[in-house]
């Protein structure tokens, strides 16, 4: 008689961290929370959560991926109130390949991506059920570190006038490009 092999169990890649452990507050939600109340109080109010990720690997760049932000829908809201959830690389925090300052980096960059969004008056918007409309917003500047290195600040002063030349049509970037 042959012994079954136990079947394969389908991996779990996402679990929610709590916010306290033995009855301390958990390393990523304190520096989190410190963050939100140094640099981020537009969103002091909104419900956020940490949970880790498992086995993320490298892309063909040799790029790890360490951290991820989802923002809640209308059906996450309704169901468990989050307004935001990061996404933290488990392997790289917890196993002694990120600083105390690495991790606060990581951390004050996905509360970068938590916004508020803002009514035509320029006043915090708000849906139909008075809560706060949040809205993932993008990185200043996405560039390659070879091009940053040649071009350097010029970097933001281009996306500036990028900007402006978008929001602007009165104003093309370009001259003649209408
Ligand atoms: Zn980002």
């Amino acid at each position: 008689m042959s012994a079954e092999k136990p079947p394969k169990r389908k991996k779990v890649t996402v679990e929610l961290l709590e916010r306290k452990h033995a009855g301390k507050v958990t390393e990523a939600y304190r520096i989190m929370e410190e963050l939100v109340e140094k640099h981020h109080s537009q969103i002091k109010d909104a419900k956020l959560a940490i949970a880790w990720r498992f086995g993320w690997g490298a892309d063909p760049d040799g790029h790890l991926r360490l951290a991820d932000c989802k923002k809640g829908s209308d059906l996450d809201r309704s169901m468990h109130g989050y307004d935001f959830v990061f996404l933290v690389n488990h392997e790289a925090w917890n196993q002694g390949r990120l600083d105390e300052q690495q991790k606060r980096l990581l951390i004050d960059h996905q509360l970068c991506h938590a916004a508020v969004c803002m009514d035509s008056n320029g006043e915090p918007k708000q849906d139909e059920k008075g809560r706060q409309v949040f809205r993932k917003r993008k990185h200043d500047v996405e560039e390659f570190t070879e091009v940053m290195s040649r071009y350097g600040t010029d970097i933001n002063r281009l996306a500036k006038l990028a900007e402006a030349g978008i929001n602007d049509s009165k104003r093309p970037l370009l001259a003649g490009q209408e």
